[in-house]
């Protein structure tokens, strides 16, 4: 007797080697029947002895390829057909899509061990991926995911390559990237004008890497293409080198990653545990902060005034070939592009857009058809936290308990992502940017094209932020035929940090960042919302305080402090005998206070970010911003420095209809202890200390209110460790359950999720 089943399988099954693992789970069982790669994922008729069928069903999920991400297994009966073997069928088209394609995939060890075998075929070759790993997302034009539909469609297999393609047993069977010396992408050297470096013979790419390296150990500066972009490297141990990157890439301050050979030079730079090599070493290969060693040997401007370093292992066999062959402990590896641009990807723009900075290019000729920054990561209270969610990641999904409209969320302004969802699954884009120049635009507008086509969504709905004037709600207040939906921007955070942990219901939620636009009009950032998905109330927030020049006063944190002070001391701050008063210019400083008094562009705001700024100011860590955030991590920094355990006082007052934390008492008591000479390390701890204190009383307040007990902390504050590790430990400690980001930033990288969400439930209405 024999049975015939039809099985359709959705998820990240193409590109994963799914077919060939299904293939040897049916002749390993002698059952009969096809697979075949369909829009909507792959399709299996399985027909063969009853008890047989039914181990091959119970199995095929339980010994899936490691990247296979299963989403829905259906099984129906079918009438049983003449027998025949097991086949493999090619790509079918034309069915609605739930196919996913998968992030792309760091060199796996099978393939090192064959780059550096000279017995290998491939020995050295720079391009050398199987079905276990390679580029996916960057290299697909469409789906399904096939070779005629990727980059690798200019290449036509050798007769070797083909028959591992077609060998359902072969480690590349239907690898689509799969590729060697004689038919696959090659390598190229160019000078800084984009032409090929003459000296070098085209078909000795070995002699190519080895001139790349001799000219990085000089000194120079080379853009190397990776898998979602170009990097500009340098030599990390080589201070002239970084410094001239800095100047030309016009990036002063923040800190550069750095790529090292392996774990055990990792460990030379800064202290690995067991969670950072798991991290260091994944698949998804993103950069991994760490803590820096005090005897780390690179240049002091690669990551001046961090405790931390960006740390990531080479995750392209060409990054694995640059290593040996040139004995750098480390290579500063940071995005092609300049300051704050969209990372280039296709050769001729490199050389446009980065000729002025690198002296030379490393170049290939295998096309990346999207932009994918490396993605950023750290380990905090034991599990990771996205800082920027990008290679390696996208476009993995997020998934819902249910069925979702078809959304087109667009996020904010800064650090932009996109959302889109179908059936249960929320699709977070790449990294995009900050949408404040051209080309971040364009590339906003490519990401929304591009997802929309290989998830094949059109959205019924468009979710935005309240912000007039950022880019991406002008945008989505252009589209036609769509309903939408605007997203206040603390309501989007809570609502995607509650969506990440499937959390139902309604929640305290702590947001808490720099900049959002609040309902009132004025710059929120400091927020307690009472919220569930439809709906949220404001219940607390940090008291206003001007922020003079407007956004002038997030690049000079003087201002904030200056602000602060005559909030909390009235026209007489500047008679206040503290080192911040004395440096003071007293000219601009008088221009500012009046500015003050007349109300003039002095937008109120609750920004915590803004809080972190003025006290880093007040103390003399730092007065002018070069890159976001900076005043507030140097503050951490100092704190961490410090074990102080007392707090300074934060007011919690009743205010109309909900809480206010006044910061008045904060400021006194640090001016009190400046004036006492106590150190800024001392003083920033009993900052940080004082505002967790303060939250943790504010969070017991409203459960007395309202009766919630799910907390939810999200916004960009949440990146700096200390205030996140501590609020995280005492809110658990005072019996709340509490939620935090893990999949996707807490800062507003992860905001698209959350608008997507609420738009949902909005639908409803
Ligand atoms: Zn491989
Ligand atoms: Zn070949
Ligand atoms: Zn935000």
């Amino acid at each position: 007797m024999q049975v015939r089943k039809r099985i359709q399988v959705s998820g990240i099954v193409q590109g994963v080697g799914f077919r060939p693992y299904v293939y040897r789970l049916a002749m390993d069982r002698n059952l009969g029947g096809n697979i075949g790669n369909t829009p909507a994922g792959v399709t299996i008729e399985i027909q063969g002895r009853p008890d047989l069928v039914e181990d091959f069903i119970s199995r095929l999920p339980e010994e899936a390829p490691a990247l296979a991400q299963i989403t829905q297994v259906n099984v129906r009966e079918m009438p049983c057909e003449p027998e025949r073997r097991f086949e493999i069928l090619s790509s079918s088209t034309g069915e609605p899509a739930s196919a996913l394609v998968s992030p792309d995939v760091a060199v796996c060890e099978d393939c090192l061990r064959e780059l550096f075998d000279p017995r290998d075929r491939r020995h050295l070759y720079p391009f050398i991926n199987c079905t276990n790993c390679g580029p996916r997302f960057t290299i697909v034009r469409d789906i399904p995911y096939d070779r005629p539909r990727t980059s690798m469609s200019a290449f036509a297999m050798c007769g070797k390559c083909r028959a591992e393609y077609e060998d359902p047993r072969n480690r590349r069977f239907h690898a689509q990237p799969n590729a060697c010396w004689q038919c696959g992408p090659q390598l190229e050297l160019w000078d800084a004008q984009g032409r090929p470096v003459e000296a070098l013979d085209p078909l000795d790419p070995i002699n190519m890497i080895e001139a790349a390296v001799k000219r990085l150990q000089s000194g120079e500066i080379l853009a190397v293409k990776g898998l979602g972009g170009f990097h500009l490297a340098v030599d990390a141990g080589n201070e002239a080198a970084v410094k001239r990157l800095r100047l030309r890439k016009r990036r002063m301050e923040k800190p550069f990653a750095i790529m090292v050979r392996d774990l055990e030079s990792a460990g030379r730079f800064c202290e690995i545990d067991a969670e950072a090599r798991r991290l260091l070493s994944g698949r998804q290969r993103p950069i991994v902060l760490l803590q820096k060693r005090k005897d780390a040997a690179i240049a002091e401007t690669v990551a001046p005034n961090q405790r931390d370093l960006g740390l990531f292992l080479p995750y392209t066999p060409l990054h694995h070939l640059l290593f040996p062959a040139g004995e750098f402990a480390a290579l500063v590896m940071t995005s092609g592009n300049l300051s704050e641009e969209p990372i280039a990807i296709d050769n001729r723009e490199a050389v446009d857009r980065l000729g002025g900075i690198a002296d030379f290019f490393l170049v290939h000729d295998r096309d990346i058809l999207l932009r994918c920054d490396d993605s950023v990561v750290r380990s905090s209270g034991g599990r990771v936290r996205q800082i920027r969610r990008s290679r390696g990641y996208v476009p993995a999904p997020v998934r819902w308990r249910e069925e979702l409209p078809r959304i087109l969320a667009v996020g904010g302004e800064l650090k932009n992502t996109i959302c889109l969802t179908r059936h249960n699954l929320a699709f977070l884009s790449q990294h995009i940017g900050d949408l404040e120049n051209m080309e971040s635009i364009e590339f906003f507008g490519e990401a929304v094209a591009y997802l929309s086509r290989i998830l094949e969504i059109e959205p019924e709905i468009v979710a935005h932020d309240l912000h007039p004037d950022y880019f991406s709600t002008k945008w989505a207040l252009s589209r036609k035929g769509v309903r939408l939906v605007g997203v206040q921007h603390h309501h989007a955070h809570i609502a995607s940090c509650m969506a990440e942990n499937g959390v139902e219901g309604r929640v305290i939620g702590l947001a808490l960042d720099g900049t959002g636009y609040g309902t009132d009009g004025q710059v929120w950032g400091g927020e307690a919302l009472l919220a569930g998905y439809e709906s949220f109330e404001r219940a607390a927030h940090f008291a206003y305080a001007m922020l003079p020049g407007g956004a002038a006063a997030i690049r000079e944190p003087w201002r904030m402090a200056l602000s602060y002070l005559a909030q909390t001391f009235g026209g007489d701050c500047l008679a206040l005998d503290i080192p911040f008063v004395q440096k003071l210019e007293r000219g601009k400083a008088e221009t500012i206070l009046r500015m003050m008094a007349q109300r003039v562009n002095s937008p109120l705001t609750s920004s915590c970010g803004r809080l972190f700024d003025a006290v880093a100011a007040l103390i003399g860590i730092r007065q002018e911003a070069t890159y976001e955030a900076q005043a507030a991590i140097e503050l951490e920094m100092a704190a961490r420095s410090s074990s102080e355990t007392a707090g300074y006082p934060l007011a919690i007052c009743r205010q109309d209809e909900h809480w206010v934390i006044d910061a008045s008492p904060l400021f006194g008591a640090i001016v009190e202890d400046l004036r006492r000479k106590v150190c800024a390390e001392i003083i920033s701890r009993r900052f940080h200390n004082g505002l967790v204190e303060t939250l943790v009383r504010l969070a017991c307040l409203l459960r007395e209110e309202s009766s919630l007990n799910q907390i939810c902390l999200s916004g960009g504050t949440f990146n700096n460790s200390l205030v996140f590790e501590n609020l995280t430990r005492d809110l658990i400690s005072h019996g709340f359950a509490v939620f935090t980001h893990s999949q996707v930033p807490s800062g507003d990288g992860g905001l698209s999720l959350g608008q997507a969400l609420v738009a949902a439930h909005s639908a409803h209405n």
